[in-house]
């Protein structure tokens, strides 16, 4: 059992669908976790356009995968899976809704931004909503949505609230700003990824996707060689900043190890 301490929401991880958290993040966030800190995981849409599984199935594998890596909560929000619009009003007043309901230090989106256009606009659209959290006249929608964890609402009042820092899941070819030394968690981001039965296996009669290609783990073990080597251990997981935090002084406690 993992005990949290510290604020209500050290760090937000805000994807576009369910698997996307621990595809990036999932050794960080179990890094984390053991640390006591308190990560959240958000997920945009309920992935309606997925090619194995319904809503509800994936739902239920991201409350295993969310137990496994240690979430301190996990919510999913309705906007429309492929179709995620950084310009889009609503859309992103709902992500201010949960910034300034989580009131988070760090934020990261995630996976990196390519191929899949919901990728592409997530971070745009997290990099507005956390610089419009911050502007009191500012009034967002109710959050909605689905939450993980028994006893959690999102009846809270919203308030203001500037995150520290914003960054996304490095791209391959981009420049790391922070590399996380995941090597002791990989078993649990591989553990949380398997939670996952319905988009990485082709068991069951599934259709053949990308993802539920071996190469496909192949690749994510890859880059967590090259990560963590460029940071002189055996595994990492990268952050590119989108936001840099601005400091007066050193951290009070020092992230990541
Ligand atoms: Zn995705």
């Amino acid at each position: 059992m993992i005990n949290h301490k510290g604020p209500a929401c050290d760090l937000l991880v805000i994807s576009a669908h369910t698997d996307d958290a621990e595809i990036g993040l999932g050794g960080t966030i179990r890094l984390l976790a053991d640390k006591g800190r308190r990560v959240w995981a958000v997920d945009l849409t309920r992935g309606e356009l997925g090619t194995n599984a319904t809503p509800d199935e994936r739902w239920v594998e991201s409350q295993q995968a969310s137990a496994v890596l240690g979430l301190a909560g996990r919510a999913q929000l309705d906007l429309p899976d492929g179709f995620i619009d950084s310009t889009d009003r609503e859309q992103v007043s709902r992500v201010v809704a949960v910034i300034r309901r989580l009131k988070p230090r760090w934020i990261v989106t995630a996976p990196d931004p390519v191929r899949h256009p919901d990728h592409r606009q997530t971070p745009e659209l997290v990099v507005r909503a956390s610089f419009l959290s911050r502007l009191v006249a500012l009034q967002p929608e109710k959050t909605g949505g689905r939450l993980w964890k028994d006893g959690e609402t999102w009846t809270e009042p919203a308030e203001r609230w500037e995150p520290e820092a914003v960054f996304s899941v490095c791209p391959d070819n981009g420049a790391p700003a922070v590399i996380f030394d995941i090597s002791a968690t990989w078993p649990a981001k591989q553990q949380a990824l398997a939670c996952y039965a319905s988009q990485f296996s082709r068991q069951d009669g599934r259709v053949s996707t990308w993802i539920n290609d071996d190469v496909f783990m192949e690749k994510i073990e890859r880059r967590a060689r090259t990560w963590g080597s460029r940071g002189g251990v055996e595994l990492g997981e990268a952050l590119a900043s989108l936001s840099f935090p601005v400091m007066t002084d050193l951290p009070v406690e020092r992230w990541g190890r």
